[in-house]
């Protein structure tokens, strides 16, 4: 059995006649930038995450850089986000000049550490960038009490997150903007490049609009320095199509988190499987394990037919573009730990059952092996790892 990570080309069956009839009537009406199809999406996903506001643009990096720049960060700010993400969130706050800050993550969710959110505050901090990493919510009820506290502007990355929920609240509609993107591989992807800014805040969202489009209200009229970053009318037009089956396939890679979590941990030991706190919905843009044997079991899945990824296998603030900012190995343990020991295992709506069955028999099989080749199972778990946790009673 062949098992991709991500397997889009089954999803496109479902939706061929439709995309296709929505593609070719943007192209006989020829009218490729910021029409109808961007306008109603804008309204549509604003309308799906809970806010008043939404502004496409051309990626989720674009989302998160517009949103830093209408907020005003800028040299000599620090903006606190997380190592442990893709780089573009860090990457964002360094192009506006400011300064990320990291703070390390909860062992049990991947999301920032809000223990050690506020002793990361300066005088020079102006935001909290918090990534709802896999499909997870960061615990955004203590990050905007420190906002509100030291009157921080709070940017979610939910890149990850489109459908996820904290509390009864969407994602995107939680902090005070929220970057999504619709890369073609996310829980809603164009086939293209995309992106979206959802905010209750009508003026920052005026100035999100302007900034996509070369800070230009009107034509020729430029009244911010902004860059082209507009999501096309293609895009938009199969957004549309998709977003209504949204709920549905976040419903289905649920239904397979479930099914893994529930045939691994019969396996009692050695795999830690992910978490979904009380009072929040996780999306599973990633089901994502931890062992400490991670490489042999990544090329074990592989000799049998299934891909898996690791997500991400170095932490942002021990990237070579990062090292200005002076972090070292040892800086962020949690985060470290965790890159030595996550594998992404296949996660898209279309899965089966057999799909994971076989995938489970093929990892119960490795850790059986294991258990074969080795006297003690001690290290099957991570001891640093477990050490290190700052585990929920
Ligand atoms: C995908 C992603 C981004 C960037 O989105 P693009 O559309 O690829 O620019 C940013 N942050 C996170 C956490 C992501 O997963």
């Amino acid at each position: 059995m062949q098992i991709e990570l991500v397997d889009l080309k089954l999803q496109y069956q479902t939706l061929e006649d439709e995309v296709i009839a929505q593609i070719t009537q943007v192209l006989k009406g020829m009218n490729l930038y910021l029409g109808e199809n961007v306008f109603h999406l804008e309204e549509e996903f604003a309308q799906y995450c809970g806010v008043s506001h939404a502004i496409g643009v051309g990626s989720g990096t674009d989302a998160l850089y517009l949103s830093l720049l209408a907020a005003g960060i800028g040299k000599g700010d620090e903006v606190i986000t997380v190592s442990h993400t893709f780089a573009a969130t860090a990457e964002v706050i360094a192009l506006t000049g400011a300064r990320p800050v990291f703070v390390d993550v909860d062992l049990e969710t991947y999301t920032m550490d809000i223990s050690q959110l506020e002793a990361a505050i300066t005088t020079k901090t102006k935001a909290i960038l918090p990534v709802h990493i896999y499909g997870h919510p960061a615990e955004m009820d203590a990050i905007m009490a420190v906002a509100r506290k030291h009157n921080l502007f709070v940017l979610e990355d939910a890149c990850q997150a489109h459908g996820a929920e904290y509390k009864g609240a969407r994602a995107g509609g939680l902090g005070d903007a929220a970057a999504f993107s619709f890369y073609y591989a996310k829980n809603l992807g164009a086939y293209g490049e995309g992106g979206i800014v959802v905010t209750k805040d009508r003026q920052l969202a005026s100035r999100i609009q302007m900034l996509r489009n070369h800070g230009a209200k009107e034509k020729y009229r430029h009244t911010l320095i902004g860059l082209n970053s507009r999501l096309d009318e293609m895009q938009a037009a199969i957004l549309r199509v998709k977003l209504p089956h949204l709920d549905r396939w976040n419903a289905r890679r649920r239904t397979w988190a479930r099914h893994y979590t529930s045939q691994l941990s019969d396996l009692d030991d050695g795999i830690v499987t992910p978490v979904e706190l009380p009072n929040t919905k996780h999306v599973y843009h990633l089901y994502v394990i931890r062992t400490a044997q991670r490489d042999e079991l990544q090329r074990w899945l592989k000799a049998h037919g299934i891909a898996t990824g690791i997500h991400y296998p170095v932490p942002v603030h021990l990237q070579e573009a990062y090292e200005y900012l002076g972090y070292k190995p040892g800086s962020l343990p949690v985060t470290e730990a965790i890159c030595e020991s996550i594998l992404s295992l296949p996660m898209y709506p279309e899965l089966t059952l057999d799909q994971i069955s076989y995938i489970r028999q093929c990892i119960g099989d490795f850790v059986v092996g294991k258990r074969h080749r080795r006297k003690s199972q001690r290290d099957l778990f991570s001891p640093s790892i477990i050490k290190e946790t700052n585990v929920r009673k």
